[in-house]
């Protein structure tokens, strides 16, 4: 079996669980990757992610449900997948006496068809030390190692589990580039994280897990939308606060003579047409979107994740 190349989806699961005894470390998982977006896989410690990517990778039997990769079967074609894709597994054993040089001169060796410019050009962008041996590099400078090895090959599809754990400020920022570049190629990228800004900063779209449970699906920019922001309006006079609470996601309307303050989560055109229909707009600033605070919302309780199903 080769991959598909008319696959709609670069990685799907269906009814996806995993039991590990009592414990539901991952609860029937419906996914659908799309080729060249980066997926952002987010949930916080516990939560399932890595028991996804390793059933994914056939390195566990799922309880129940099925993974296709590249239009493979995740468990019949394991080995045919793994020639076609990059990973970067949360817990990467490497050699400890083998310099960095010579950890990905033996992946290379073993995928075959890599090309050592493009190698060279991921460790400069990446800042790793490839001289040292692994057993004495710092987790950081490991993990940079991993990185390489899942990048190497030009992967279709490239699965990180957290790939920016140990690395500082500039090398993720470089890293998230990278990653942008591998969608533009059309490459697809899953990304699993527990950093909201990295995501958002990265993702096309996002899937929240937590419990082992899919709690929201949703592209990075309609997450944006959902997210309470503070708008403030200059008008040509003295607003109705009726008219402005009438509109669907407004709150804490405040008006002081020409100028307004509220709170809004929704399309600003919406609101724009509901304030437009009565006044003239003459100024309007608004914050950036905090999507902090609707993560934080998802990872408290998933009642309140509902508002978003
Ligand atoms: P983190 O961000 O901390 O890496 P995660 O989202 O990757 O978390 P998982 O490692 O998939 O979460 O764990 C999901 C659940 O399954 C947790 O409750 C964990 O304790 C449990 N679990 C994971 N592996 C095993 C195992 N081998 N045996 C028993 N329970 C396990």
């Amino acid at each position: 079996m080769t991959p598909t190349s008319e696959a709609t989806s670069a990685l799907r699961t269906e009814g996806l669980t995993k039991h590990y005894g009592e414990v539901r470390a991952l609860v029937d998982l419906d996914l659908d990757v799309r080729p060249g977006e980066v997926f952002g896989f987010l949930g916080p410690n516990g939560a399932g992610k890595t028991t996804m990517i390793r059933t994914v990778m056939d390195e566990i039997r799922a309880t129940a449900g099925t993974a296709t990769v590249l239009g493979m079967d995740s468990h019949r074609d394991s080995v045919e997948i793994r020639r076609h894709i990059g990973y970067l597994p949360s817990d990467l054993a490497l050699y400890p006496n083998l310099t960095g040089r010579d950890t990905l001169t033996y992946f290379a060796n073993l995928r075959g068809g890599v090309d050592r410019d493009y190698v060279r050009s991921l460790a400069e962008r990446l800042d790793a030390d490839l001289d040292k041996k692994v057993g004495d590099l710092s987790s950081g400078n490991r993990q940079k190692v991993g990185i390489i090895q899942a990048l190497m090959s030009r992967p279709e599809l490239v699965l990180m589990d957290e790939p920016s754990a140990g690395l500082d400020p500039l090398v993720q920022r470089e890293l998230q580039t990278m990653m942008r570049e591998l969608a533009n190629e059309g490459r697809t990228v899953f990304l699993s994280s527990h950093t909201l800004s990295e995501v958002q900063r990265v993702a096309d779209r996002v899937g929240i897990i937590r419990s082992g449970r899919l709690i929201a699906l949703e592209s990075v920019a309609g997450l944006r939308t959902k997210a309470t922001r503070r708008v403030e309006l200059d008008l040509d006079g003295v607003a109705d606060p009726a008219v402005l609470l009438a509109v669907p996601g407004t709150a804490d309307v405040t008006v002081d003579g020409h100028r307004v303050a509220l709170s809004y989560s929704g399309r600003m055109d919406t609101l724009l047409a509901a304030v437009t229909a009565h006044h003239q707009l003459l100024d309007l600033s608004t914050q950036e979107a905090d999507l902090e605070e609707i993560f934080l919302r998802f990872y408290r309780g998933a009642d309140e994740a509902r508002v978003l199903s």
